[in-house]
């Protein structure tokens, strides 16, 4: 009578399942289990087994189906567990051993064609299992590289990206240094050959090149100050956030604006008659946004008028709106305008007056950082409009 191997498979299956997985953890050269539990050693090992026994039973029907599933389960399982293949050999290894060594009494009984047929078709199926999984096991790894590669394309771009605008930015502000310090060197030049004749001495003249090698100085220190500011990075800019009125805010930053919309003969006009009673935020920084919004829309505007609303909405929100009647922003420059060292046309204003580039990239970084939003809309030859909308309780905590 032929032996029965399939069923005395199926009563040691669970005896050979423990063994192994006993086997996998003592062995040295398996570090991956160091960190598993044993239910994620056992995984879908009694699959490849069961199939195993259903094989040994004599039918063939779905060949190696089951086996292929059941291995290429676990090749998808060890890959994520981190298994290097060497260890998933060995572990293969030590399950043949173990299932033989668990059927070893049985097979010395049986015949000889017996013997051979079953050691073959175990042999074959532990074959066709490490296939399998190997095959699952790599498909795996690749599909982890190429993710991993997608991820490194992309930090790639932006890393280019970032390098890219951060050499344009630096060109862009040697170019701009290089303006005001040849115009300083320029002056102070004259002003020591006109010392140096005895006869000439027009204190006019050498008073002016001093003035000028002054503001040039002075528009020296804003945009190397702004850079520095903008350089800071968000992260360390600190926030000092005060209940305030913003109605006194808005009275000082007036004083300040007032003899520059005097000089230009521009209506300054100031409404606060919607304004919050008090607002969270942080004032130095807040006064800063909004002295370069008036400031710009003075600068921009030769006549007619400059206009601050400050205004309370529904959602506890406010806003400060500043509109001018100036020469407006073309539509295709708007979204350009807060990138730092942007300018629509050079100023044809004196020095004093003459624009960094800077300040609406120091006003988006501001306004951000103090969780609000800022709009433009403008039209050519018309004037613009800038609104700041904030929160009037922010959620920002000082730091
Ligand atoms: P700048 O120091 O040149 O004013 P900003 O960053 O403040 O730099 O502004 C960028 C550009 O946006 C300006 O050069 C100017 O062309 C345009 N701009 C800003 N505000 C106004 C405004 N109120 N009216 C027209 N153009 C403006």
């Amino acid at each position: 009578m032929t032996m029965d191997f399939s069923t005395i498979f199926r009563q040691k299956r669970d005896a050979i399942i423990e063994r192994w997985i006993e086997s996998v953890f003592d062995a040295q050269q398996i570090d991956a289990t160091n960190q598993l539990t044993f239910e994620a050693v056992r995984n879908s090992l009694p699959k490849v087994l069961d199939s195993l026994a259903v094989m040994l039973a004599g039918d063939r029907t779905d060949k190696f189906k089951a086996v292929d599933e059941a291995s290429i389960e676990h090749g998808i399982i060890r890959a994520d567990q981190g298994f290097e293949p060497a260890e998933i050999a060995r572990e293969y290894r030590l399950l043949r051993t173990v299932i033989f060594s668990a059927l070893e009494e049985d097979l010395v009984q049986s015949s000889p064609r017996d013997l051979l047929w079953a050691i073959r078709l175990i042999d074959t199926v532990v074959d066709e299992a490490i296939a399998q999984c190997f095959d699952s096991y790599t498909q795996s790894r690749i599909e982890e590289l190429e993710q991993l590669q997608t991820q490194l394309q992309l930090t790639n771009q932006e890393l280019t990206r970032l390098i890219r605008a951060s050499q344009e930015n630096m060109s862009k502000l040697t170019h701009e240094l290089k303006t005001p310090l040849t115009s300083i060197i320029g002056y102070a030049d004259f002003f020591i050959r006109q010392q140096q004749k005895p006869d000439t001495k027009d204190t006019e003249l050498q008073l002016e090149s001093i003035k000028r090698v002054l503001r040039n100085g002075r528009f020296l220190l804003r945009l190397i100050n702004d850079t520095a500011q903008l350089q800071q990075g968000d992260g360390h800019i600190k926030l000092n956030m005060e209940l305030i009125d913003p109605k006194v805010l808005v009275r000082s930053v007036r004083e300040i604006v007032e003899p520059l919309a005097r000089t230009k003969g521009l209506d300054l006009r100031v409404d606060c008659d919607r304004a919050p009673q008090q607002v969270q935020t942080d004032a130095l920084r807040l006064q800063q946004i909004l002295t370069n919004l008036l400031s710009n829309a003075i600068r921009y505007t030769e006549k007619g008028f400059v206009e601050l609303a400050v205004e309370t909405h529904q959602d506890h929100r406010w806003s400060l709106v500043i509109s001018d009647s100036g020469i407006g922003i073309d539509q295709s420059a708007q979204d350009r305008i807060f990138e730092p060292y942007f300018q629509v046309c050079r100023s044809s204003t004196s020095d004093a007056e003459q624009g960094t580039g800077l300040g609406l990239a120091v006003v988006a970084q501001l306004v951000e950082l103090m969780q609000g939003k800022i709009l433009v809309t403008s039209k050519l030859d018309h004037g613009s409009t800038f609104t700041v909308t904030f929160p009037i309780e922010p959620t920002i905590s000082n730091a």
